[in-house]
Order: structure tokens, then C-alpha cells, then sequence
């Protein structure tokens, strides 16, 4: 048998999973997978939602009158039995078989040989992929192997094409029940009708991409073109005899592009012959902007920039971007978006927005850092919801949970209206803890600092009584810009910053960009970004950038004397040393220029394991500490927590950071180096218990977090945490460790937000 290339293969329906229909993608990859290995029939089975059977999803040789009927159950004929074992089967005579069942509709008697192989992806099986063929004798091996291979590449794709729904004969999903899994974004819980937002999108960014209902897209065009017109005609009209002469004559031109036949009829041919209407729209503009450039006349060469118009024009109408009407100004809203921008969130007003789901995104994303600050219930990349199917659906976003439940069932709605009027009534009552202490009923005080990277988020922290920021992420206002800021234009931010909070300490992280956190306007492509150029070393390979933001913090702290320095990422000595040296020569430099600046102090942060093991040999350079249990969580376990496919693998409870978190407070006491923690582990009350126990005294966490948390510590004893400790010691897993803690949690009166489970939920996602 001759070895079929792989990788075309992949690649193919890798694109066309990206665009078609569930149905179309299926019975590509058979079509294409029979004539790649020349068999007769090759089918996919896939697994129901509910895990309970298989149906024929897509078959080439089979009946196509059988796909989405033929069914069998797990361990049913000889496909069920290659799901319930999970190993291949390669017979030569499969009706011969005790175990083969025949499924009249499909018409499959005159094929003999068969091979299966599972489909399983991330632990989970998908479903089975079959070829058939009419000899009496099993499949080489070389088919063998390759089929093994091509199941575990595609196993991914069929995934998520099996989750979408819709590639076989089922209840509509629409105005189904169905809950979505994503990664964090913002705590919290919303509820309200889906709002959808779609993404600013310039016809240079629009890609190849199949239609799935041409007609639908033709008509969409003719009315597109049709708008654009109108708007052409009421822009003229409205201002009338006030445009210049020469203005008029454009929309004149303009008109008559949008009128001439060729346009339409060359957008028709390419969605007829299988682009979707953006796509087709882009090549037809692009080749008729190439013609009027080659063209020798002056005036013909310049219609080229009105066709891009024209045809950007028509692209905002395909995709229009519609608003609230002002008539429901006070109807509760979830935005729901592949990535919701800050211009986005402009354009409603701030009440009206209960929550964001994006389908893209992480939990450091724009939009997560910003729906934080904010204090809307965020949930980010939940890929397999598709929020254009679901327009003006019900919609929960429940950002404890890191999920979305669509068209909520009665009781379940009611249920989450009781929770979130419990929460509000909750954090209203927390209000009289605000100029309290965080100490325990032993008298163990804990300071709780604020995590903060825009300026509106400097209020929710004082009101919640944070007692200064422990984490100013400086990179959030370089991510909002559309260029590096000057020395001055820091100054100006960081000096509203240090004077909201002073007295209060503020410590000012310097740049950490790099990993998923990406500048707009520099571009930092790397094979494993998380291992490259991130944060202190990014800054010292960019000495001047450095020594701006150095300055303008030495200078925001003026008349504020509440700035200490924070580094990023630090994983060698000579970067503090580096580090050091760059501030006391812009204190110099500084105090000559005439600035009464002072030398903060300069802390660095844990996050990299290196920093954690040469602590002794890095507390010369330093004044104190600061753990980032996200990136050190992320170092000590080896994954990625915004990667689907081991974010589950992802805990702070961990036992090896627990270890690793013992000795560096030890470590910490030892050296006389104040530490805090300000990773997210610092929100989650079962890592509070064990970082009192274990002596920290001081954490910065979200300002929203700030109350919930202080009533833990102010409700428990830390004396009796030290059993607890002492048995997490001997724990071998975080879940081991959950458990262990749960109880304590429960003997608090801490309240874990419980949500009733409703029989038949379709649970989606990521984990
Ligand atoms: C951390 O890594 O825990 C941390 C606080 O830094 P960031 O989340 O900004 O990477
Ligand atoms: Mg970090």
C-alpha cells in the first residue's frame, strides 16, 4: 500500500474544520481518507453526547440514507466493541463474527475485511473510524498503523465537530439547555439575554472560509450591497448642496460601482463555486482594485482605493455590529464575542453588562484583566460555544465556575437568581468588615494588598479596604496603548496610581510582557514563548525602555513616598544585581536633573523555580519578596494553565508547590525578607487556610476577593490550622489535598457556591 502523506491529510481538515459544517467537514475526511487509502468504505462513528451510543456520522461506501440513523450501543456489534475495549480490530471476515451486527440501512453485507481503530482524545473517546473492503483477508499492518496515526491526528478536530451539535438527527440544540466550559476570567455571577459581539473586522482580515448556505449568503450580499447604497444615497442627500462639487461626483462613482453588474455577479460565482460571502466578497474587491491599478490612466489607477472602500463598506454590513435599543436601556445583558474589546464594553452603559463570555482568550487575556476590574463575571475561551447560534438566549455567565449555561431551565434560573441576590446581599454585608483587620481569632494578622494594572480599578480597592496595591501589573497600560508609552505619559498614570493609595504601599511591577501577554505594536513570535523573552529579561535586553519606566515611577513617587520596585520573572542573580544598578543610577541621574526622588525598595517576584532554590544567594539585591503562584505553578508542574488539554492539570494545591511554598516562607523568615503572595492561589479560600498556617502575612489579590477572603481569616484560628498543615504534608495529589480541607472550609460556615444539578445537562469544553 502506498503511504499516504499525513500531513496533507491534517492540514486539509484542519482548514475545513475551521469554517465548514459539522456535516460537510465529516464526510470530507471519509471521502478523502477512502480514495487516500483505496478501500471501499470508510465510515465515522461518533459518540452521542450522553456517551451512550454510536451513530454513523459520515460514511463513503455505506448508504448515505444511514448516516445519522445507523446506531448501535457502546460494546454493540463490532464498532461498540472497539469503543467499550479501546483497541483496534482488523478482521477478515466480519460477518463471519460472533460479535457483528447488522444494521439493515446501511447496506454493508458485501464487505468482508474490516478494520477499526478508537478515536480518543484528551482521555475521552470521540467515536471510531471503520474501513471496509470487499477481500477475504485482514488489512496489512502499513493500513493499520496509518489508520492508528490518522485517528490520533484527527481525534482532536472530530472533537470539536462532535460537541458542535448537529451532525445527527437530534433534538435542537436551539433553545436547548446546555452548559459550556471555559477558563476564568472574572469572578462573579451574571445572568441576562445574549448579546452578540461581533469582532471589528477590515476586509484585509478576512480569510478563506466555505459557505454552508450559499443561498443565504447570496441574498446576504444583495441586501449588504443594497444598504450601502441607501447609506450612499442618504449621505449625499443629507448633506446635499453642501458637498463640493468633486464629492458629489465620488458618490456618483461609488454608486455606480456598487450598481455594476460585475461586482455582483463575480461575489455570486465565488460563493456558487464555495466561498462564503466575506471570502468571496475580499477576492472580487482585491481583483477589481489589481485592475483599475494596472490600468495606465491617472483617474482609472485611483478608482482602486474607492473599491476597497466600497468594499469595506459592504463588509460592515454583512457583519453589522448592531447596539442596544434605546427602549430596554436597562435590560441585564451577557456580551458575547470571540474577543470583547474595551470599545466594545464603550458601547453600552456599565449596568447594563452582567457579563462577558468570549470564545477566545485566557484567563490574562485584555478583556479577563479588564471585566476584573470592572466587576463583571467574566468566563473566557469557551471554544465550543457558538454565541451567533444563540442571538437573544438566556444566558448565565458564572465566573466562579468558569462557565456558561445557555437557556437555563426554570428551576436552574431560579436557583442563580437566589445566588446572585445571596451574593449581593453577601458582599453588601461584608461592607462593615472594610476598615476591619484581616486576624485570625488568635490573633494572627494578615495584610491584604490589592492586584491592580488599570486606573479604574484603583477604587474597587479602596472601597473594599485593601491596605495598598501588592501588584501593580505595569504591562496593562502598555497593552492598551497603540505605542510605547513615554517617560512623561507613564509619569502622569503612575503618579495617579501611587497618590490614590498613598499612604498606602504600591508596588509597581515593571514591564512583564511576553508569554500570552503581547504588546499590540511589537510582535514577539517564539517557538515556546513561555520559556523566551518574558518579563525582567525582555527589560534588560531593552535597557532604555527600562530606564523610561524606572524614571518615570522614581518620579511618580515624589511627593507620594509609597513606591517600592517589583521585578518579573527573575531567574538569575546578575538580573537583580543588573536590576539594582539601573535604579540607583536613575536615582542619580535624577536627583542632578533636580528630581527630590528617593531609592525605593526593590522587591522581586517568584515565579520562576531558580529564583525560589538561589533565594539566599538573591536576598543581598533585594527587599522583599513576592510570590506570582501562577507562573511559579505553572514552572514547578510544567503546564501551561491556559493549554485545554492539561489545564486541569493546573492546581495551586499541588503538593509540590506546597512544598515549594514552605520553604521559601521559611527561607523568607530566615533571611528577614517580608514576602507576599499575589498569585490567584492568594483568592481561593482552601490555599488561604494553608498559607496562614504556614505563616504568610501578607497577600494581594483582586479587589472583589479582598472582603470574601478577609471574613475567612477573621473566622478561623490559626493554631487550629496546624493539624491540617501537618496532614496536607503527607497528601500526594491536590485533590487529596481539596479533600482534606473541604471539611474545615464547611466547619467555618464557609460557604462553597453549590449549584444543583439538573438531570440531562449537557456539559461543553474545556477540562
Ligand atoms: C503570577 O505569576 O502569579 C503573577 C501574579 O504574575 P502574572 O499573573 O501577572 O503573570
Ligand atoms: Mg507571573
Amino acid at each position: 500500500m502506498q503511504q499516504p502523506s499525513l500531513s496533507a491529510l491534517t492540514s486539509i481538515v484542519e482548514q475545513i474544520a475551521r469554517t465548514g459544517d459539522p456535516r460537510t467537514v465529516m464526510s470530507n475526511i471519509v471521502q478523502r481518507l477512502r480514495d487516500i487509502m483505496h478501500v471501499e468504505v470508510c465510515s465515522l462513528y461518533l459518540c452521542t453526547p450522553d456517551f451512550q451510543h454510536l451513530i454513523l456520522a459520515a460514511t463513503e461506501g455505506l448508504s448515505p440514507q444511514s448516516v445519522g440513523k445507523a446506531k448501535l450501543g457502546l460494546d454493540e456489534g463490532l464498532v461498540g466493541h472497539i469503543a467499550a475495549s479501546l483497541s483496534t480490530l482488523n478482521l477478515g471476515d466480519a460477518p463471519a463474527d460472533d460479535r457483528f451486527v447488522f444494521i439493515p440501512e446501511t447496506h454493508e453485507m458485501p464487505y468482508h475485511r474490516f478494520l477499526g481503530v478508537p478515536l480518543l482524545h484528551l482521555r475521552k473517546l470521540i467515536g471510531v473510524l471503520v474501513i471496509q473492503g470487499r477481500e477475504r483477508e485482514p488489512f496489512p499492518q502499513e493500513a493499520e498503523a496509518f489508520l492508528i496515526t490518522v485517528a490520533s491526528q484527527l481525534a482532536g478536530t472530530l472533537s470539536q465537530l462532535q460537541s458542535k451539535g448537529g451532525w445527527y438527527e437530534k433534538k435542537s440544540t436551539r433553545g436547548g439547555y446546555r452548559r459550556f466550559h471555559g477558563l476564568k476570567g472574572a469572578p462573579g455571577l451574571g445572568l441576562g439575554k445574549l448579546w452578540l459581539v461581533r469582532p471589528h473586522l477590515s476586509l484585509d482580515q478576512v480569510r478563506a472560509a466555505c459557505t454552508a448556505e450559499p443561498e443565504k449568503d447570496k441574498t446576504a450580499i444583495t441586501e449588504a450591497i443594497a444598504a450601502v447604497s441607501e447609506e450612499l444615497e442618504s449621505g449625499s442627500g443629507h448633506l446635499g448642496q453642501h458637498l463640493p462639487g468633486d464629492l458629489h461626483a465620488l458618490f456618483n462613482v461609488y454608486q455606480m460601482m456598487l450598481q455594476s453588474p460585475e461586482l455582483s455577479q463575480q461575489i455570486t460565482a465565488r460563493i456558487d463555486a464555495g466561498d462564503n460571502a466575506p471570502w468571496a466578497l475580499k477576492q472580487t474587491i482585491t481583483a477589481m482594485a489589481e485592475q483599475f491599478r494596472q490600468a495606465d490612466d491617472p483617474y482609472l489607477k485611483a478608482r482602486a482605493e474607492d473599491i476597497c472602500n466600497i468594499g469595506q463598506r459592504i463588509l460592515n454590513q454583512l457583519i453589522s455590529r448592531e447596539r442596544p435599543s434605546m427602549e430596554t436601556p436597562d435590560e441585564a445583558l451577557i456580551l458575547a464575542g470571540e474577543l470583547i474589546s474595551i470599545a466594545d464594553l464603550a458601547d453600552f452603559p456599565l449596568h447594563q453588562i452582567h457579563g462577558i463570555i468570549c470564545t477566545q482568550g485566557s484567563t490574562l487575556s485584555h478583556t479577563a484583566i479588564l471585566a476584573n476590574a470592572l466587576g463583571i463575571p467574566a468566563v473566557m475561551g469557551v471554544e465550543q460555544f457558538e454565541p451567533e447560534q444563540h442571538k437573544g438566549a438566556m444566558l448565565i455567565a458564572d465566573g466562579h465556575r468558569a462557565e456558561c449555561v445557555l437557556n437555563p431551565p426554570a428551576a436552574l434560573l431560579t436557583e442563580y437568581r437566589r445566588m446572585i441576590d445571596e451574593e449581593q446581599r453577601f458582599m453588601q454585608g461584608l461592607e462593615r468588615l472594610r476598615d476591619q483587620p484581616a486576624v485570625t481569632t488568635d490573633g494572627f494578622t494578615v495584610s491584604l494588598l490589592t492586584n491592580t494594572g488599570l486606573l479604574a480599578d484603583a477604587t474597587p480597592g479602596l472601597q473594599r479596604g485593601a491596605e495598598g496595591v501588592g501588584l501593580y501589573r505595569s504591562e496593562i497600560p502598555f497593552m492598551i496603548h497603540d505605542s510605547f508609552p513615554t517617560e512623561h505619559e507613564q509619569f502622569m498614570l503612575y503618579h495617579k496610581v501611587l497618590e490614590a493609595y498613598a499612604p498606602r504601599p504600591v508596588s509597581m511591577r515593571t514591564l512583564d510582557i511576553g508569554g500570552d501577554k503581547q504588546l499590540p505594536y511589537f510582535d514577539i513570535t517564539e517557538t515556546n514563548p513561555y520559556l523566551g523573552w518574558r518579563g525582567i529579561r525582555f527589560s534588560l535586553d531593552n535597557a532604555q525602555l527600562l530606564i523610561a519606566q524606572i524614571r518615570a515611577m522614581l518620579r511618580a513617587d515624589v511627593d507620594n513616598n509609597n513606591l517600592r520596585l517589583l521585578v518579573p520573572m527573575v531567574s538569575r542573580v546578575d538580573e537583580m544585581q543588573s536590576f539594582r544598578r539601573y535604579v540607583e543610577k536613575s536615582v542619580d541621574a535624577l536627583t542632578r536633573e533636580g528630581f527630590a526622588v528617593r531609592m525605593p525598595e526593590i522587591g522581586m517576584m517568584i515565579e520562576v523555580p531558580s529564583a525560589m532554590l538561589l533565594l539566599p544567594r538573591l536576598a543581598p539585591y533585594i527587599d522583599f519578596v513576592s510570590i506570582g503562584s501562577n507562573d511559579l505553578t505553572q514552572y514547578l508542574l510544567a503546564v501551561d494553565r491556559n493549554n485545554p488539554r492539561v489545564s486541569n492539570l493546573f492546581d495551586h494545591l499541588h503538593p509540590a508547590v506546597l512544598v515549594a511554598l514552605e520553604q521559601i516562607q521559611q527561607q523568607c523568615e530566615a533571611l528577614s525578607l517580608p514576602v507576599s503572595l499575589c498569585g490567584e492561589m492568594a483568592s481561593d479560600p482552601a490555599a488561604v487556610l494553608l498559607l496562614v498556617a504556614m505563616g504568610y502575612r501578607c497577600l494581594s489579590l483582586s479587589a472583589y476577593n479582598i472582603p470574601r477572603v478577609k471574613l475567612l481569616i477573621r473566622s478561623i484560628s490559626r493554631e487550629s490550622l496546624s493539624d491540617l498543615l501537618e496532614q496536607s504534608r503527607q497528601c500526594s495529589s491536590e485533590a487529596e489535598v481539596r479533600a482534606l480541607v473541604a471539611p474545615v472550609l464547611e466547619q467555618v460556615g464557609w460557604r462553597q457556591d453549590k449549584r444543583p444539578n439538573l438531570p440531562d445537562e449537557e456539559t461543553e469544553g474545556a477540562q
